[in-house]
């Protein structure tokens, strides 16, 4: 796990690394099936073993299942040489945040 910023929630966010990442997959496709079988329960209820495993790595209590599918550090490219956030994809050649170009 690391606190990285997610330019989609605007926000410092702790993000799965790779092995987290398989775990939680694994999880989420559980909770669709979960959500397949009782269409009427709620989401959280659906993903639980997800939210309890997000929130044992992390300590941050997510309630949204679609918020940490785009938590996996995996997604991201590298940190911005200038100021710190990461870059949008690993092949990303310029910072959004700076404009910083990429040394690549
Ligand atoms: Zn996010
Ligand atoms: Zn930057």
């Amino acid at each position: 796990m690391k606190i990285r910023y997610c330019w989609r929630c605007r926000m410092d966010i702790p993000m799965l690394d790779s092995e987290e990442e398989k775990i939680a997959s694994k999880l989420l496709s559980e909770g669709f099936q979960e959500a397949r079988k009782s269409m009427k329960a709620p989401i959280q209820e659906n993903f639980k073993k997800l939210l309890d495993y997000y929130k044992e790595v992390t300590g941050f209590e997510e309630t949204n299942p679609n918020a940490i599918m785009h938590h996996f550090i995996d997604m991201y490219g590298p940190d911005c040489e200038n100021c710190g956030k990461p870059y949008r994809t690993e092949t990303a050649t310029f910072c959004p945040k700076c404009g910083n170009k990429r040394v690549i």
